[in-house]
């Protein structure tokens, strides 16, 4: 008899199945800190995840859910005691070792971050892996060292969990923002974000020119594929594009053109294995900029009954924003 409620996902010749059990303490893998998950979230990995559209998952069973946010229930690792509120992004969570989508994980200490001061657990999973990839992406940008003067910063993929975030964070740190997006419907909230223009994504997800007319000096693309090329292809001499995502496809149909005729670069964005200085970095950041009214304006809180049909509904795009979900 299992102790607590988990999603497992399992593969067999009955084909990939992903469902509610109760799940056993015993069952958790090696750790030495077991965490009582109060919340998760849902991002497009999880969505892969959990319909098996693509090999994310390589042990079976499997708990999906690539982060969480809960309170430590026993901790041998000397960083942290009970009662310490905890946040986890990536590490192979939820990909290789027993994740979020679940009342109890037990993970490395190592893999863990405080939930920063001014924030609460259910924020820092509003934000999540979404919103701190977001914020790997501008401190990318701003490592390059592009500043706001130099022009506007697009965003792709602006309605999505990366985008909007990004759109908030390019905004506050003083980018005029363009951002992409294929639902026109949420062009005032886009703005209310931050947004100064918002374009149709269609302009950019088709096959385009090697090099066009320099639009912007900075890009946050969640995309991939055609559109990341048309960004690189439209940005200005010395500019730089962060890539983090592959909503349309994992494949770069560009050329070299916006290198070496325009000194472009590409900056790429990894949230799972962010050395741990730098996801402290980019949480203490996201903590002290990211406004709490527009956080909620782009949040929608679901009951971990609904963690399923949630994460089919981000391979369609049919969520805006980011998904809290409440586990415990
Ligand atoms: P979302 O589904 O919330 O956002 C993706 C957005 O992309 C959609 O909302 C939609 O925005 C746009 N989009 C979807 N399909 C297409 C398409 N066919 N062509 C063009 N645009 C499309 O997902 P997330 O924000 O959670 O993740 C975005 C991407 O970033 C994913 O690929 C994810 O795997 C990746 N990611 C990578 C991380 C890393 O560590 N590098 C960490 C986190 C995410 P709109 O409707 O506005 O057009």
């Amino acid at each position: 008899m299992g102790t607590f409620k988990a999603i497992r996902i399992d593969k067999s010749e009955a084909g990939y199945q992903a469902a509610f059990v109760y799940f056993d303490d015993a069952d958790l893998m090696d750790g030495d800190v077991t965490v009582r998950v109060t919340h998760s979230t849902v991002n497009y990995k999880d969505g892969l995840a959990v319909t098996g559209k693509s090999p994310v998952v390589r042990r079976f069973p499997m708990i999906p859910g690539i982060d969480f946010a809960g309170i430590v229930e026993e901790s041998s690792n000397p960083a942290w005691k009970p009662g310490d509120e905890v946040i986890l992004n990536g590490w192979g969570v939820g990909e290789t070792h027993l994740g979020g989508y679940a009342q109890k994980a037990r993970v490395k200490g190592d893999w863990l971050v405080p939930v920063p001061k001014g924030l609460t657990r259910a924020q820092a999973m509003a934000i999540g892996t979404a919103g701190y990839t977001a914020m790997l992406s501008l401190l990318a940008l701003e490592q390059h060292g592009l500043t706001p003067a130099m022009g506007p910063a697009i965003v792709t993929g602006a309605s999505g969990g990366v985008g909007s975030i990004a759109v908030a964070l390019l905004a506050k740190a003083g980018w005029r923002v363009i951002a992409s997006t294929g639902r026109p419907q949420e062009a005032d909230w886009l703005k209310a974000l931050g947004a100064a223009e918002v374009i149709d994504r269609n302009e950019l997800s088709a096959p385009g020119r090697p090099l066009g007319k320099e639009r912007w000096a900075a890009g946050v693309d969640s995309v991939g594929s055609h559109t990341l090329a048309n960004l690189l292809a439209q940005t200005g001499y010395g500019g730089a594009v962060a890539a983090c995502g592959l909503a349309q496809g994992m494949d770069l149909p560009a050329s070299v053109a916006p290198f070496i005729l325009r000194g472009v670069s590409l900056l790429g964005v990894d949230s799972v294995m962010c050395p741990k200085p730098r996801r402290m970095a980019a949480w203490a950041r996201l903590a002290s900029d990211l406004d709490a009214d527009k956080l909620a304006s782009l949040t929608t809180t679901a009951p971990f009954a609904s963690a399923l049909d949630s994460a089919r509904s981000i391979l369609e795009g049919a969520i805006r924003g980011r998904v809290v979900l409440e586990i415990g």
